[in-house]
């Protein structure tokens, strides 16, 4: 049996963590936590510590931790077949299922579900399925792929450059061409503060026009978004934004993928964010809702336009020449099936909504007026703080105070897993969809205590 002392030293010595200090990690500083265990919104640790987790690991564990069903689904299928691929017209049972729940559950218009392992991989996949879309109805130039500043689409090269934040270009050479940025609907940052939210909407969509038609119409692909921003602030679109936006891209005719990475499959109390904000995407990225996370799984659902548009390549020029030896794989497919029924037999985009705008109306109330908090928002089970040195004008801290930061400590040290977002004093929440009203007060009442420890810390009580 490891030790725990045996483990920690080996994890330092070892393990180049994502999105982590690493140097600090390696010298023994800065956080550290092996996770053994989890039961419905909690999970325990190696030192015993039970605390519930406010973000369903990375927004993914939707069904909750610890469902049998799923494992069991899981461990059935490895004994029956752990793996075939899916080149070449073949397929696996659960694979074959799993695109035909997906697709009953997609908007009408979508056609084809492609698999991936991860929502990097997925927007790779629909760029270069987009490309390849163009060339084959003989629009060679139409390649560039405009996201926004905030966005999260991945971290490959290509979907590194398509996220919006600055730490995931800075010195790794990206954004890479063709992709450029334009507004992050982010109406709590904006710079007038007379504006509308209906005014800041049209703004957003005259920046995307402009920069349409600066960079040519004839050169713009399509237009990447997720229906609410995640990593980049939680923050849902100000009114009438998305309608303001496709309207753009219809004029135009550049393609939207809406990334529903997050949002797919119950999170905002409907089973798509397109639906619930009335996007009509040619493209949608899922992943983590598409399994909750017990094990690696996407896809890019395509609209029949484009595959129409595939196809009159794949008759040209053979075979599509895309793929990956885990598209679809067996193991990740089972779980998709079972999650997909669990999420159905246990009514949790109901419970999204519903216990979600429960929960949105008690965090509004728990920080209305509080010294420190600037705004909080979010939709069904997402949503954020957001701190402000000085609330009434919007101004926020200094960086280096760290505040979204030290309120992640604070509540964590109280059994709460809430996430500093990476760009600014954010605190983001997006526990599991199987969150009950008791839980729901659970996370409010510590993220309330966390955050008047920070703001006594610095004076402002
Ligand atoms: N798109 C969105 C909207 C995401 O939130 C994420 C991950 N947080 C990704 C894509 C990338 O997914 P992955 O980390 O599985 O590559």
């Amino acid at each position: 049996m490891l030790t725990n002392d045996r483990l920690a030293a080996w994890d330092r010595e070892n393990f180049l963590h994502p999105s982590t200090a690493a140097g600090a990690h390696a010298r023994g500083e800065g956080p550290q936590r092996i996770v053994t265990g989890g039961e419905g919104v909690y999970i325990t640790d190696r030192e015993g510590k039970r605390s519930l987790d406010g973000f369903a690991g990375l927004y993914c564990v939707n069904v909750g931790y610890g469902r049998m069903e799923v494992a069991d689904a899981i461990a059935e299928q490895a004994r029956k077949l752990a793996y075939y691929h899916a080149y070449a017209g073949h397929g696996s049972e659960p694979a074959i299922e799993l695109a035909q729940m997906v697709l009953e559950r997609a908007p009408d218009h979508m056609s084809k579900v492609y698999f991936g392992l991860s929502g990097s991989d997925a927007n790779e996949t629909n760029i270069k399925l987009i490309w390849y879309a163009n060339n084959c109805a003989g629009r060679p130039e139409k390649k560039k792929i405009i996201s926004r500043w905030r966005g999260y689409h991945g971290s490959g090269l290509m979907t590194g450059s398509l996220t919006g934040l600055h730490l995931f270009h800075n010195a790794f050479d990206l954004p890479l061409s063709p992709i450029l940025h334009t507004d992050a609907p982010y109406y709590h940052r904006r710079a007038d503060g007379t504006q509308t939210e209906a005014e800041f909407s049209a703004q957003c969509a005259a920046s995307l026009e402009a920069l349409i038609l600066e960079q040519g119409p004839e050169t713009v692909a399509a237009f990447i978004g997720e229906p609410i921003l995640g990593t980049g602030g939680i923050v849902p679109p100000p009114e009438g934004y998305w309608a303001a936006i496709q309207a753009v891209l219809d004029k135009y005719d550049v393609m939207l993928i809406a990334d529903e990475v997050v949002t797919g499959f119950g999170r905002l109390g409907s089973m798509f964010g397109s639906e619930h904000y009335g996007m009509k995407p040619d493209v949608i990225t899922i992943a983590k809702g598409l399994t909750s996370a017990y094990a690696p799984l996407s896809g890019s659902i395509l609209s029949e336009r484009i595959f129409e548009m595939i196809t009159r390549g794949t008759d040209d020029l053979g075979p599509l020449g895309h793929g990956w030896t885990y598209s679809a794989h067996p193991l990740c497919a089972a779980a998709g099936v079972a999650n997909l029924k669990l999420i159905d037999s246990l009514g949790l985009v109901d419970n999204a909504r519903e216990t979600g705008a429960a929960w949105q109306a008690m965090l509004k109330s728990a920080f209305d007026g509080h010294p420190i908090v600037g705004e909080v928002r979010g939709e069904g089970l997402m949503a954020a703080v957001e701190f402000d040195a000085d609330p009434e004008t919007r101004t926020p801290f200094d960086a280096g105070e760290k505040v979204g930061a030290r309120i992640a400590a604070a509540a964590l040290e109280r059994g709460l897993i809430a996430r500093a977002m990476p760009q600014g004093d954010i605190l983001g929440l997006a526990p599991p969809l199987c969150l009950t009203a008791v839980e729901a007060e659970e996370i409010v009442g510590i993220a309330r205590a966390a955050v008047d420890s920070v703001a006594g810390e610095l004076g402002r009580l």
